[in-house]
């Protein structure tokens, strides 16, 4: 099968891969019909992502249709078409029976006490082969897969995969409660799901911070105040519009190079159906591997930067939630100013699992208008990415606080 590798940094390419295999009774096999392009990739791409091991396919995003089955699947068939987990759990440990499943002590090879078991990532994750390919073995298939209803198009699965869980388990790390105030700095998808979800809480305010244009502009499209941090300084901003309180709640989404997320939107994403498979391996494949390729270097201290301003927008007694992946390179932060205000640091990894089922649930509850991917932005593919997720959040309207 064809595939696209990851032999170190700024050296991604597509191979010719060796088909996978089922090797437990728990495993299955799926053809992938639409991946997408994760800024994590991105960072491994980069090289931004330590102990990366040479030769492991990319790609944590991606639904697909069932091709082979081990013997102890008993909740799908073969031909049910599924939309992936990025994060694999096995469903039976106490972490995953507690809704953890970000945290099994099962699906991680390396063992217990390692974190999230995740296709494509380094070696502490597993490594499990990554989504970017044609085929991907899927172990706990039980629990990793759920079913992708026809009325979802690919594109609305590779939305539902990552970015919108993550900014509902943003928010939920808030705990934030109408009428309270929040900022959010770093506005690309999960940064925009974040907001979308604070809206639908009643959030009394709520702050944007990017650098990115399209991004503060979709962000006050959903009512945030936004503030571009190439020209301001967000902590003197919100000190002026807050009266010197602060925010109640900080969501620092601002990945460690601060470069935006991408996906590529290939062919395949133009019909609402996995069966309109117009264009070939190559054509959905060669887009993802040039974004990949394209990603710039070289490693910043937007991490710190952010954690510092999260720290100086919250008010006293606020809850900062801390989303992004941290390299080994950068890890240096002062908590004096978190602890002379009594800050809640809460940070994680989205598990997944736990909101997967209801969201696609709720995407299916509501009739919407329909999507309009009909040309792909090729000068600004940050912005595809919103519009789709723009599109597929519309379904969310109605939920009340998730618990
Ligand atoms: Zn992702
Ligand atoms: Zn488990």
């Amino acid at each position: 099968m064809k595939a696209i590798v990851y032999f170190g940094p700024g050296d991604i390419r597509l191979e010719e891969m060796r088909d996978p295999d089922l090797e437990a009774a728990s495993d299955a096999i799926v053809r992938l019909t639409a991946s997408a392009i994760c800024g994590f990739d991105l960072q491994i791409a980069r090289g931004s992502v330590p102990q990366m091991r040479p030769g492991t396919i990319l790609g944590h995003e991606a639904v697909g249709v069932i091709e082979d089955l081990g013997e102890d699947i008993r909740n799908f068939e073969i031909g049910d078409r599924v939309l992936l987990c990025p994060t694999l759990a096995c469903g039976a440990c106490r972490q995953c029976r507690r809704g953890h499943y970000a945290h099994c002590t099962r699906a991680n090879p390396n063992g217990p006490s390692f974190g999230a078991a995740m296709f494509g990532g380094p070696a502490p994750s597993g490594p499990f082969h990554g989504l970017q390919a044609e085929y991907a073995r899927v172990p706990f298939a039980h629990t990793t897969l759920l079913h992708l209803p026809e009325s979802l198009s690919d594109a609305d699965g590779l939305a539902l995969t990552d970015a919108i869980p993550t900014g509902l388990f943003a928010i939920r790390l808030t705990q934030l409660r109408p009428g309270q105030s929040l900022a959010v700095f770093g506005c690309g998808p999960v940064g925009q799901q974040a907001i979308a979800f604070a809206q639908r809480i009643g959030a009394g305010r709520i702050f944007a911070i990017d650098r990115l244009a399209s991004r503060l502009e979709a962000a006050r499209a959903r009512g945030a105040e936004a503030i571009d941090l190439e020209r301001e300084d967000p902590v003197e901003v919100i000190d002026r519009l807050t009266q010197g309180e602060g925010v109640d709640c900080v969501i620092d989404a601002v990945p460690i190079d601060a470069l935006p997320s991408r996906l590529s939107a290939p062919t395949e994403l133009d019909g609402n159906s996995h069966r309109q498979r117009n264009g070939t391996t190559r054509d959905r494949l060669l887009p993802l591997l040039e974004t990949l390729r394209s990603a710039e270097l070289p490693l910043t201290d937007a991490s710190e930067q952010a954690f510092e301003w999260s720290c100086a927008v919250a008010g006293k007694s606020g809850t900062l939630a801390i989303l992004c992946f941290q390299p080994g390179q950068v890890q240096r932060f002062s908590l004096a100013s978190a602890l002379q205000k009594n800050l809640t640091l809460r940070l994680g990894t989205c598990h997944h699992r736990k909101y997967l089922p209801r969201l696609i649930e709720k995407s299916q509850t509501r009739r919407v208008q329909e999507h309009c991917y009909g040309s792909r932005a090729l000068e600004d593919e940050p912005l595809e990415l919103l519009s789709m997720e723009r599109s597929i959040e519309q379904r969310f309207f109605d939920l009340s606080p998730w618990e």
